[in-house]
Order: structure tokens, then sequence, then C-alpha cells
């Protein structure tokens, strides 16, 4: 899901990078392009309409910053954009005062209701909660067993009708439910409803009447996030039957288009609390907007890199380097020594080079640095002549074993060096032609 979009928007942020500053054209090509990818992901035009006013009025705000070039800036605008239409903050379950938190899920049938109840009652149990799942699903064929099933893999009890006692009344299996967790001391009541393929007015009744028999602390609307489209008219025809609380997505883990996820919230006003990304009881989790907008943007926590950059870095020192790559001169080992040592002072090396945008392809080599090499790298490069830094491919074999036992290391370990500084070499060369990252080798031009 959101492949397409993470692509056409990469795009629109490389077509930014080479801006010395915003132009308004330039913010006007730039919204078109935006407003096409959006529309193209299935986002709900009203949504992309709003997007679009705001990302226009905040780029055409924004202050010309040292820190930050023009494309950055945009992708900070956007990410930010993208945050608020996704709810902004991580909305949590809201936990009644006295027990049970009665929690009834909503939704058409397939959407994934039985699935959630067992994924939420498994989540809830490892929050240390002692949930009981309800059966009041009495239309669909097999669907008490199917949440019995769920609830013996979740390891929570199910509470369903008794043949002939209450058979194919959801209401009063609902109710009875509660009694049922009271006396049973189970602090949280999840009850799974019917659906129908479509909207209906009889299914919808249905769930009125158990929402307001139970009176539940939180409806959650369970939605399909592969339907496109279709997931927001549901979601509105929900909203005005029944009405609920919040709003979970599944099958997130599709290759939908994911424009039902971005517009639900925007047009119901309700908040995104959970994801369902699989057929497996633990593909759930919590929806963060801000994680799903960096997934989106699949800029690994850019934003974040920034930001410490620009606390740690030496302005001047950065200033400095960027232009020297800019301008063409090569990369050598004493820069890259100078940039290891910037990286250092901002922490474990790992988590910050995993922010960086294209590094997931150099994860593995990412996660073999260890900040403790840097001290040796640091040994080796010291071990080194002006010339050798300088020119790093006249470091041959006589000279590797010089270089090695004046470092105290091994051969194995400076040509190990050698050849990672190389590739950072030709990432850095790749990246002056990219996205500047203050600090970090890049333009400003
Ligand atoms: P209900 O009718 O709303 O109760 O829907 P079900 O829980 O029976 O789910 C319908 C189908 O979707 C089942 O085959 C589930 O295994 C599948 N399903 C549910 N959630 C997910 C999900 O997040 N990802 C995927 N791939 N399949 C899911």
């Amino acid at each position: 899901m959101f492949e397409n979009l993470s692509d056409r928007l990469t795009s629109v942020f490389t077509n930014l990078r080479s801006k010395g500053r915003l132009s308004e054209s330039d913010i006007n090509a730039t919204a078109r392009e935006i407003r096409v990818a959006l529309l193209e992901a299935d986002v709900a035009l009203p949504v992309v309409k709003g997007f679009i006013e705001n990302v226009k009025e905040r780029a055409r705000g924004v202050d010309v910053s040292k820190a930050l070039n023009p494309a950055q800036q945009v992708v900070k605008i956007v990410n930010d954009e993208l945050i608020e239409i996704l709810g902004g903050e991580t909305r949590r379950v809201r936990f009644a005062k006295t027990a049970p938190t009665v929690i009834m899920l909503a939704g058409l049938q397939g959407a994934g209701k039985t699935t959630l109840a067992g994924k939420l009652a498994r989540w809830l149990k490892e929050e240390g909660h002692t949930p009981l799942l309800v059966a009041c699903d009495l239309q669909r064929p097999n669907a008490v067993q199917q949440l019995q099933v769920m609830g013996e893999r979740a390891g929570v009890p199910v509470f369903a009708p008794e043949p002939g006692n209450g058979v194919g009344d959801p209401v009063r299996v609902a109710q009875s439910s509660i009694i049922e967790a009271k006396r049973a001391q189970h602090d949280v009541v999840i009850i799974d409803t019917a659906g129908r393929l479509g909207i209906d007015t009889e299914m919808m009744q249905q769930a009125i009447d158990i929402r307001q028999s139970t009176q539940p602390d939180e409806v959650l609307f369970v939605v399909d996030a592969m339907v496109g489209q279709d997931a927001v008219n549901t979601a509105q025809a929900f909203m005005d039957g029944v009405g609920f609380d919040g709003v979970v997505l599944t099958k997130l883990d599709g290759d939908a288009r994911g424009g039902a996820a971005l517009s639900i919230r925007q047009i119901t006003g309700r908040p995104i609390m959970f994801a369902s990304t699989g057929e497996k009881l633990e593909d759930f989790d919590v929806f963060h907007p801000d994680r799903m907008a960096g997934r989106i943007l699949d800029m690994g926590d850019i934003l974040t890199l920034i930001e410490q950059a620009q606390r740690q870095f030496d302005e001047e020192e950065a200033a400095k380097m960027a232009g020297k790559l800019a301008s063409g001169e090569d990369f050598t080992l004493d820069d890259f020594l100078q940039q290891m040592m910037m990286i250092q002072k901002m922490g474990p090396i790992g988590n910050l080079l995993g922010m960086l945008p294209g590094m997931g392809q150099m994860r593995q080599q990412i996660d073999q640095i260890d900040d403790r090499d840097l001290d040796r790298v640091a040994a080796i490069i010291r071990s080194m002549t002006p010339g050798e830094r300088a020119e790093p491919k006249m470091i041959n074999g006589s000279r590797r074993a010089r270089i090695a036992k004046g470092s105290g290391t091994t051969v194995g370990e400076v040509s190990s060096l050698v050849t990672r500084f190389f590739q950072a070499q030709k990432m850095m060369k790749a990246m002056a032609g990219g996205m500047g990252i203050p600090g970090m080798p890049g333009t400003r031009r």
C-alpha cells in the first residue's frame, strides 16, 4: 500500500532539489504534482483540495532557512500536512472509569471485524487487560465459531449465545455479556456485530439497538482499506447511522492505493485508532499518524535527522563541506573522518544512518557499524599520510600493512575501511546531486 504514492511524492521532491528558492510558479507546479499523486492514490477530492491549499499557503510563507533547502522544506510541509489529515496525535482507547469498558465493532461483512476482534483482544490482554469477546454476529453462518477460534488463539474467552437462550437476538446477547463480564471480572468487553455486504437498514438498526442497549465507551468502525473510494461512502453511511468514535483500517498489507486511509479521518472527523496488516493475530498495531506519514513519504525519519543535525552540527564546517562537494572537489578520507566524528556526536550511528532516505538498501552495511568501530577507523585514518588520505587509491598492499601496524589494527580492517570509504564516496557524489542534508555534503544551490 502507498507504494505508488511514495514514488510519486519522492519524484516531486527530487524535482525541487536544485532550487535555491521557491518561486510562485515552483510552488504551483509542485502543488499540481502532489495533487495528481494524491488523486491517483484514490484520496477523496475534498481532502485533496484542502491538502493542496494548506501546502501552498505554507510553502509561500517559508523563510529562507540556512539549515533547510527548499526540497527539505517542502518535505517537511507535506509531512506535517499528511500527519494532520491522518489525525495528528495518536488516539488511544478511552477506558471507562468503572469496568467493564465496552468496545463495539461495526462495519460491513468481510471488513475484517471478527479477525479484528481477536487481534484487539490479544493486544488488550498483552496490555494487562482481561477482555471478553462477545459474539453478536448471529447472521453470518459460522461467525460465532470463527470468533471462538480467534478467542482460542488469543487466549481470551468468548461469550456466545447458548442454543435456545436468546439465539438470534444480538441485543440480548450483548446485554447479557456485560452482566457476565461484571460477574467474571473482565475489564473490557469487545462486541463483534453483524455486517452485510452493503449498507442495509436492518443491519444498521441492529447496530443502533446494540449501541443503545450497551452504551459502549468506544464504537469502532472497521473498514477494509483495499476498497478505495467506497470505504469513504461506507464510513459516511455508518457515521450517519450508528455513529462511531474511531476507525480501524484493515488489510493495509494489500496493494491497494491507500486513498481510503488518507480520506476517512477528514471525511468523518473520527480518528483512525488501529491498523490491521495481515491475517495473523499479531498483524495489528495502534495507528500512529506520524509514522504512517513517514512511511508514505519514504523519508525514513529524515525530519528527525534534520532537526538533530540543526542542533548538533557546526553550521560553518557543514557549509564548508557542502560547498566543497558542490564545487565538484573529491570527498577525501579526511572528510570521511570528519563526518564520522560529527555523526558520532549525534548518537548511536546505526540509528542515525537508518534515518537517511534511501538507506534501506544499505541497512545490512549499517547494521555492521558499531560506535566503537569509529575509534578504530579514526586510528586507521590518522596512521595514513596526508597524501594517502587525499588519494586513497594509492593505498596498496604494503601501505595497508604499514597503516595496520601504525594503528594497531589488522590489514583486513584497513582494507574494509578503504572499501567502505569508496562506497561512501560514491554515495556522497550521488547525494551532491540529490537533496542535501545540512552538515552532510550535499547541495544548497
Ligand atoms: P467480518 O465479516 O467483518 O467479520 O470479516 P472477517 O474477520 O471474517 O475477515 C474477512 C476476511 O479478511 C478473512 O478472510 C480474514 O482473514 C481477512 N482479513 C481480515 N483482516 C485482514 C488484514 O488485515 N489483512 C488481510 N490480508 N486479510 C485480512
